[in-house]
């Protein structure tokens, strides 16, 4: 077992300072064995982190030959690389390098969470190692609840999770006090004693002592090289027993990216409340807005179906002119003569006022509405109690009124019949021949009760001091006809008024009309939530974009503990997914709070489900399309240079 694992010819590495080119490395070659223990030696400067990068296939020689386990290191894909830095190699750094934000348990884990490992063999894989390098209490604890040194041992641990035959480190004992490194140390003589191939880099003479093989490297040469005790078998051994390219489950790296998601949302929450401040009002808005139209919409249909769609209405002047009420020419002779028109049912000359009605010393204000003997069959409107005035009332000008339900029950409130009794209009007796039966609220609120019937005829002369009509309300017998049927009452008035001074509108398109109107306003107020949605999103891809900078150096200790450039796009794309399904879960709640509110106010407010699903889809899918960006540019840093970053 003693072939060689890993073999540098001639490795150059060359970083451009404008003019000037750094030869980092310059000319290194160097053939690791199984199973050795080899300290990197030198100043510092002289190249052994740059080595140590290359060697962990962090980085890329600018030329020469690396041999991985047989492989060219320079063929290999970017996942084949973070395959390789996952399963053959462990990294330990100076700086520990631990996720912040995660405790010691789930750093271990993250090299076991890329290669695919199953949740629960990773926490029980970490947990055994941590109980082995003495840090079993401290699972649950995170890097700031931990020495040096015990970070360190987590880092050995991490390094180890996924059974690497080759440890890296870096100077490990470098910002440890002596105590502790010494411990760190004896931990990688250990490893080595149980096969493992260790590389160890350090500056001091004592930590390389512990190395059964010292290379001596300064200004990027190798120096001298103590050399490998047995040199007996030297073939080239392959490993086949890895796939590099398989390995990581969606799943596994799916779940890592959302608990991570969810932690970094809780680590920031002030900041991630802001950013979601945006999408939340959006799709509040959404949600509260359409629910305020649909329930409008919903009034208007009730308010014009309840008058039924046989109905037509005429009204003095043209369509759009003002001052219709100064046209006197719509008369109830009129009505009269449309009645005879065929497929016309009824018309109802009409003309209301408000007044004072009193009986007894009881006064009260209501609407007296003149109309004709026809109104209850008209109207779908019976009579609970005596009659309805008939034609006979009408040519006679009869003083006779007929009681909507409010005004009985206010005139006559200790319950006996008002029929046969007189009420004063205008100082002028009616006799009351009926009360209609109850009719209720109106889909907009107004008593419908609340009213008195008077003759037409008799009202305009006696009551509203008027001789024309406010309105002809028209019935008629087939509704599908009623375009045609309409046409006709057109012809007929013009004939007769020998001008279009008139306007006829029929309920059916009134009603489509109405609706047209409503879609408008449901489609501004669905343009202004996405507007909303808009900016909500460009405010989260700007907070990533942010994040992604601030946490550059997880992201290299991601990538090198074996994370793919596709894991590193998921997890960030997760986040701003994440972030916007929670705007978008509070948006919900905030607009039906907001319709509520509304509701209890006096509104219509009708919610339904599929704006609040709509506007969810679009804050998550806002979150994907403008994490994309920012997630991106996370996947393509480069790991030595994420890894540097402060
Ligand atoms: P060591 O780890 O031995 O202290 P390094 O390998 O970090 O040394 O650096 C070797 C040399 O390469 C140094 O002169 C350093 O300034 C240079 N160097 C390292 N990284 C970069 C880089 N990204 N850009 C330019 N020069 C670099
Ligand atoms: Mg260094």
């Amino acid at each position: 077992m003693n072939g060689k694992i890993l073999e540098l010819k001639d490795i150059q590495k060359h970083y451009k300072n404008g003019d000037t080119t750094v030869r980092a490395l310059d000319g290194v070659s160097l053939t690791v064995h199984r199973g050795e223990f080899v300290a990197i030696m030198g100043q510092s400067g002289s190249g052994k982190t740059t080595l140590m990068n290359i060697i962990g296939c962090l980085d890329r020689p600018t030329s020469g030959s690396y041999l991985v386990l047989g492989k060219e290191a320079a063929h290999l894909s970017p996942d084949e690389l973070a395959a390789l830095r996952r399963e053959t190699f462990g990294f330990v750094f100076q700086r520990y390098n631990l996720l912040a934000t995660a405790t010691a348990g789930e750093n271990v884990e993250i090299p076991s969470v890329y290669a695919g490992l199953p949740k629960q063999k990773r926490s029980q894989r970490a947990r055994g190692l941590l109980q082995r390098l003495g840090l079993g209490d401290r699972t649950d604890h995170r890097p700031a609840e931990l020495s040096g040194g015990q970070q360190q041992r987590v880092a050995v641990a991490r390094a180890l999770v996924n059974d690497p035959p080759v440890i890296l480190a870096d100077e490990p004992t470098g910002a440890l006090d002596s105590k502790s490194g010494e411990e760190v140390l004896a931990l990688l003589k250990q490893l080595h004693a149980e096969g493992r191939t260790i590389i160890l880099i350090t500056h001091a003479e004592s930590v390389a002592q512990h190395a059964s093989r010292v290379v001596r490297i300064q200004d990027g040469r190798i120096l001298e090289d103590s050399g490998f005790p047995d040199k007996g078998t030297s073939e080239t051994t392959e490993d086949n027993n890895r796939d590099y390219t398989s390995g990581v489950s969606l799943s596994a790296s799916l779940q890592e990216a959302l608990v991570t998601a969810w932690r970094s949302l809780q680590v920031n929450l002030f900041r991630t409340v802001l950013t979601l401040l945006g999408i939340i009002i959006g799709v509040a808005a959404v949600v509260a807005m359409l629910a305020v139209g649909e329930g409008s919409r919903q009034k208007v249909l009730d308010r014009i179906s309840a008058f039924g769609t046989n109905l037509m209405l005429i009204r003095p002047g043209a369509a759009g002119i003002r001052n219709a009420g100064d046209i006197i020419t719509l008369v109830p002779e009129d009505a009269a003569a449309i009645k005879a028109l065929p497929n016309v049912e009824t018309a109802l000359p009409e003309r209301s006022g408000r007044m004072t009605v009193r009986y007894g010393n009881i006064d009260y204000q209501t609407t007296a509405q003149g109309t004709g003997e026809d109104f209850p069959s008209a109207r779908d409107w019976k009579v609970a109690e005596g009659q309805f005035f008939n034609a006979d009332d009408m040519k006679a000008y009869a003083p006779v009124v007929v009681l909507g339900r409010t005004v009985a029950k206010t005139l006559f409130p200790d319950g006996g019949s008002p029929i046969g009794k007189y009420v004063l209009l205008r100082n002028v007796p009616f006799l009351v021949i009926g009360v209609m039966t109850e009719k209720g609220a109106s889909p907009n609120g107004s008593d419908q009760d609340d009213v008195i019937f008077v003759p037409i005829n008799t009202g305009m002369i006696r009551l509203f001091g008027k001789n024309y009509l406010s309105s002809i309300t028209i019935k008629v017998t087939d509704a599908s006809d009623i375009d045609a049927t309409q046409e006709r009452v057109e012809a007929l008035l013009k004939t007769r008024h020998r001008t279009e001074d008139f306007s006829v509108r029929n309920m059916a398109s009134i009603l489509q009309a109405a609706m047209e109107t409503q879609d408008t306003f449901t489609l501004l107020l669905g343009t202004v939530a996405a507007i909303s949605l808009l900016v909500g999103g460009i405010g989260v891809m700007n907070i990533m974009l942010v994040s992604v900078v601030e946490r550059t150096r997880e992201i290299g200790i991601r990538m090198a503990t074996g994370a793919r450039m596709r894991d590193i796009l998921l997890q960030f794309n997760i986040e701003a997914a994440v972030v916007c399904a929670a705007g978008g879960v509070l948006g919900i709640l905030l607009g039906i709070i907001a319709g509520l509110v509304l509701r209890y106010s006096g509104m219509t407010v009708i919610f339904s489900a599929t704006p609040a699903v709509l506007a969810f889809a679009c804050a998550s899918a806002t979150g994907l399309i403008f994490g994309y960006l920012p997630a991106r540019k996370a996947a393509r840093l480069d790991p030595v240079i994420a890894l540097a970053s402060e």
